[in-house]
């Protein structure tokens, strides 16, 4: 895209190291210098390519899958699935291992959704042969609703095998994929999963305003009717968008998914889900060893780490993270304070756009900090 702003230089005055919102090119702020009609025939061939390409984006079958666009935050995306498509006789299993998970059991509980809950320790992965006991031990349960990346954390949770047990005896598989998507390789083919979610400001690069949901067409076909509210009518918005070709059915982010098409764009001409799966592999195996090296020690084991956002204990009980923060801040790196409840601790997530010389910056200026 020729740049509207003339080369201007990036009026970003630090980067994101949070998981979403994050850093954006500047190319993908600029997509939204242009306002748009949200019946024009022009926007609505934008919505069906961005819909076209996130199927691609998930290897997922066109005949199979469809993509659904959802106002709202990444939370909007899960809560639409998780109220609209469990029926009077379902009753949803939530694995439970971080914040995100427990999100998933409150979405349940206000709407009224039959439901369970198996916790795990929030620094160990489900286990699929659990999961596999305990739907032959409730034929009542029919749906399984899991996280991949707990942002919470950084653990990547084995969505495969769990998948293989839920599909083998038949039952709905939801995942919240909202921070692996596009960052962490899945061929939905092959997963078997029913509803995925993600949302546009997490690993695709674009700006938060919505979320969206390959769903498999036959569960959302039969789960027309269920929904609970309006607004967040998962069947309502597919049939809408299909019926009239990519026209939302309430006002849509215009701005906000012509900076995801140009996100994708970039995500395309960067190699795809290959490519940028490697770039943040790499950038977070670098902050790990030198935040080790600096005496840090990561909260989840190297085995279940993910490549998205790292946990890091406290060094020692006098560590004052809001000075660490202001530190960075100040030098031009933005962190996360931590979300566990048993330990002190902070976070550190490397996507968007960072690279591996932000990476040798901030591990730098780490350092420095802790040697003032
Ligand atoms: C970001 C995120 C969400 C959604 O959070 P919002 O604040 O609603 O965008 C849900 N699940 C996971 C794992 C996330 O990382």
């Amino acid at each position: 895209m020729t740049s509207l702003l003339h080369g201007i230089s990036d009026p970003n005055p630090y980067k994101l190291l949070t998981p979403g919102p994050l850093t954006t090119t500047l190319a993908v702020r600029e997509a939204m210098l242009i306002d748009r009609c949200t019946w024009d025939a022009d926007y609505k061939a934008l919505t069906e390519r961005v819909r076209r390409r996130l199927l691609e984006v998930a290897c997922a079958d066109p005949d199979e899958f469809t993509a659904v666009l959802m106002q709202g935050s990444g939370t909007f995306g899960v809560e639409s699935v998780l109220t609209s498509v469990p029926g009077p006789n379902d009753r949803v299993l939530v694995l439970v291992n971080g914040a995100y998970s427990v999100r998933m059991c409150s979405i349940l509980e206000a709407a009224g959704v039959a439901h369970d809950r198996m916790d795990f320790a929030w620094d160990e992965v489900p286990q699929a042969a659990a999961v596999a006991d305990w739907l032959d031990a409730h034929p009542e349960t029919t749906m399984v609703s899991m996280v991949h990346s707990e942002t919470t954390t950084g653990i990547l949770n084995d969505i495969e095998s769990v998948a293989r047990e839920v599909k083998a005896r038949g039952r709905i598989m939801v995942v919240d994929a909202m921070s692996s998507f596009g960052g962490v390789p899945m061929n939905l083919d092959a997963l078997g999963a029913d509803f995925v979610i993600s949302s546009a400001n997490k690993c695709i690069q674009g700006v938060p305003g919505f979320s969206f949901i390959i769903a498999r067409r036959s569960a959302l076909e039969a789960s027309a009717g269920n929904a609970r509210s309006v607004s967040l009518d998962l069947y309502e918005q597919w049939r809408v968008l299909e019926k009239d070709a990519g026209k939302w059915r309430f006002t849509s982010p215009t701005h906000v998914v012509a900076a995801f098409d140009e996100a994708l764009d970039e995500f395309i001409a960067q190699g795809g889900v290959a490519a940028r799966a490697a770039r943040y592999r790499r950038c977070s195996r670098m902050l790990r060893d030198g935040m080790k090296a600096l005496g840090f020690r990561p909260y989840i084991d190297e085995a279940h780490q993910g490549p998205i956002i790292t946990t890091f204990l406290y060094p020692t009980p006098d560590f004052k993270f809001e000075e660490l923060y202001e530190w960075l801040k100040s030098r031009g790196y933005v962190i996360y304070p931590g979300k566990l409840t048993e330990a002190d601790s902070f976070r550190i997530g490397n996507i968007g756009e960072i690279y591996p010389e932000d990476i040798e910056r901030v591990l730098a200026l780490v350092k420095e900090f802790m040697q003032r």
